[in-house]
């Protein structure tokens, strides 16, 4: 592999000095060497906000989701290239297939969410609008827009492809271009990732910046526009909260930290039971995949106390088939260490550990390898530890051994097992195996608030979950406390990390024509034309059409409750409507007031309205009795271009009475030709 190079200000460059070697986890020889001496990386952070943000806020959310999904393609196109680097990190095609195919995977349901969530602008609008004066004319709307600085990852060793795309996904979609720079232990697969994309052509220049080596001086020239988004030690992201640029500029900053997952079996869930079989499993593969270096992996495994016996046993009985050695060969189900470093600081944290809690399975010292030439590897065999008084053992809650290391510990009742997963002060993960909901609700009421997300596995969803250690993209990753106190992924929720929110004051038709979508009132157009016969680039927000009033008579009632079948009492009984509450007599159905609105204002030839597709915030806020009236008003609200040839038409839709009160609103979506 020989120089990892590092992408600084739209070029190459290979270190001036001082370059490091970086081993193999295999076999212990060098396969890279890497540095960043002679990177300036205060003009790094000036090209990314000088030439990589304009050149993304230009885009709109659309066109940047369009080109997240060009980049996960060819991420896809040349993974082989990725899993034949990646095997020296000591990972197996599976650990792989999570990091490379999880990356691009990532960047897919961040593209496909942009497309369907974001509207094809630059603005996002946050909320509904506040009504902030007596008439009406002076209104607030709140919105995001991207911040203009860079925002800095740095990024932990375990998964050099997902857990930079992970944050890369989010942060373009927002508008905001990027200086990554990976851990060194693997910076080399990250940066054959980072050619890739640039390969394409597809991203704008000063997008993303590489850093392979050490970060340098760059936190110095930060600003209150930029963002750390940081994976690693609590040691060092304590570190870099307290820069004291950082904290002067108030540089946004979150971080995902080791934390002390923990996996519960249920009360219920006896030893023949398939959630003690589903327990079992889970915490064997948490404890083997990627060699347990997963930031998610469970490191606490939670058991009623009768069963901790049983529970050994099988997991011991488990653990004992896990083949380990060099993942090139076939069967191997568990490789190496990131390095002899890391092996190192596994064995000690062992060693500290085993004092409070002594090992029931594996020997950190020796291990049986398949393969050849894996003498300098770092590999280590599973090491289950068991605490059969976890309140007396205070390491087993504070100190992470980062590799395939977990302890077992017994629980008295739930609230002693609710007491326990708190205790690891915040976590990203905790799995319940139970099949009593009641047993998942006192989890969620007594331990929700100390972790970042909660699976509940069972015999009912085993099948299709993802487990207990997979951070999906369109759920939030990250945890309170100890576990960093950050939030990333989590579909949009991400993308709002990389833009400000603003709250903009103003008169409805002003701020209407600044967000391009027709606030609550602003003024409407009517033209000549029905708003129906205007193709999608005609149509503005605000253009209208009102029509004429319509009587609504008993006999529409009753013909519409025959009709469709819908004779509730509201409609049909004059006595039992008199008695209700809420309506005083006989009123129209809803669906009728729905129905008769579309009737006055649909235009109805051919034309370029395609399809209606649903209604979106239907209210209806005023019954309407026999012998009133109603008109509508419907106004196109907002378009978004779905595909070269069509676009959604969001109109608002107002009915109101005869005295002008309102009766129903809602939103109509179109699909309209463009
Ligand atoms: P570190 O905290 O040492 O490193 C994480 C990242 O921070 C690396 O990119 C590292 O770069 C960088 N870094 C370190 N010091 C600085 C600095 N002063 N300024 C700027 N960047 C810096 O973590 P490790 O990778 O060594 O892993 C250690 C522990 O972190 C693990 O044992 C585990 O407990 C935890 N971890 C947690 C993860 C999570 O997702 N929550 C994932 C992986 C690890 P460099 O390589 O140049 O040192």
């Amino acid at each position: 592999m020989g120089i990892v190079q590092s992408f600084a200000q739209g070029h190459w460059v290979a270190p001036k000095g001082n370059v490091e070697p970086v081993h193999s986890a295999l076999t212990g020889e060098v396969v890279a060497e890497l540095g960043s001496e002679g990177l300036d990386f205060g003009a790094m952070a000036g090209h990314a906000r000088r030439i990589g943000g304009p050149n993304l806020r230009r885009m709109t959310f659309h066109e940047r989701a369009a080109m997240l999904k060009a980049l996960g393609q060819a991420v896809m196109a040349r993974k082989e290239e990725l899993y034949a680097l990646a095997f020296a990190t000591g990972a197996t095609r599976a650990d792989n297939w999570i990091d490379i195919e999880g990356g691009a995977g990532t960047l897919f349901s961040f593209a496909s969410k942009g497309r369907r969530e974001l509207p094809n602008s630059q603005i996002l609008i946050d909320g509904d609008t506040e009504i902030l004066g007596k008439t009406g004319s002076f209104i607030g709307q709140h919105v995001y827009t991207p911040l203009q600085g860079v925002a800095v990852h740095i990024n932990a060793f375990n998964f050099p492809v997902w857990g930079m795309l992970e944050k890369l996904a989010p942060t373009w979609l927002a508008g905001m271009p990027a200086i990554v720079k990976p851990a060194q232990q693997t910076a080399y697969v990250a940066e054959a990732c980072v050619r890739i994309m640039l390969e394409t052509g597809l991203l704008p220049e000063g997008a993303i910046q590489l850093v392979s080596g050490k970060a340098g001086d760059l936190l110095d020239h930060l600003t209150g526009q930029d963002v750390i988004a940081f994976t690693g030690s609590a040691r060092t992201a304590e570190l870099l909260q307290r820069h004291p640029v950082v904290a002067r500029e108030a540089v946004r900053f979150t971080a995902e930290r080791d934390s002390l997952n923990a996996s519960i079996l249920g009360p219920d869930a006896a030893p023949d039971s398939p959630e003690f079989e589903l327990f079992v499993k889970e915490v064997a593969k948490e404890m083997t995949v990627k060699a347990g270096q997963k930031c998610t992996a469970i490191r606490r495994a939670l058991v009623p106390a009768a069963l901790i016996d049983a529970a050994q046993q099988a997991l011991s009985a488990r653990l004992a088939k896990t083949v380990i050695g060099d993942p090139r060969v076939e069967g191997v189900r568990m490789g190496a260490l990131v390095g002899r470093s890391q092996l190192d600081d596994v064995r000690e944290k062992i060693a500290e550990l085993s004092r409070q809690a002594p090992i029931v399975f594996g020997d950190p010292e020796h291990v049986e390898l398949v393969g050849e030439g894996l003498e300098g590897g770092a590999f280590i065999s599973p090491i289950l530890m068991r605490a059969d008084d976890p309140w007396a053992a205070d390491a087993i809650h504070e100190v992470e051994a980062f590799g395939p290391v977990s302890t077992l510990m017994p629980y008295r009742d739930l609230d002693d097992a609710v007491a326990l997963a708190n205790h690891g002060k915040g976590s990203l993960v905790v799995s319940a195996f139970t099949h009593d909901p009641d047993v998942a609700r006192e989890l969620v009421l007594g331990s929700a608030s100390f972790h970042g997300r909660m699976a509940f596995i069972d015999r009912d969803c085993a099948g299709e979950s993802t487990g207990h250690g997979s951070p999906l993209p369109v759920l939030t990753h990250g945890g309170p406390g100890r576990a960093g106190g950050g939030e990333e992924l989590g579909g949009i929720r991400a993308v709002k990390h990389f833009m400000q929110r603003t709250a903009l004051q103003g008169s409805p038709a002003m701020l209407s024509k600044v967000v391009g979508q027709q606030l609550a009132g602003a003024p409407i157009v009517e033209g000549d034309r029905h708003p129906f016969r205007l193709r999608f680039g005609e149509l503005e927000p605000g253009y209208s059409v009102q029509t004429k009033f319509r009587k609504v008579t008993l006999e529409d009632i009753e013909h519409f409750a025959h009709f469709t079948g819908d004779t509730f009492y509201a409609h049909m009984d004059e006595e039992a409507a008199k008695a209700s509450p809420i309506f005083g007599g006989r009123v129209a159905h809803g669906y009728l007031i729905l129905s008769f609105a579309a009737g006055l204002f649909v235009d109805p030839a051919p034309g370029p309205v395609l399809a209606n597709y649903g209604l979106e915030g239907l209210r209806f806020v005023k019954p309407l009795k026999p012998g009133e009236s109603m008109k509508a008003v419907l106004t196109a609200k907002s378009k978004t271009l779905k595909t070269p040839d069509m676009g959604e038409v969001r109109w608002n839709v107002r009915v109101t009475n005869q005295d002008d009160e309102l009766v129903a609103t809602y939103d109509l979506l179109t699909m309209n030709a463009v």
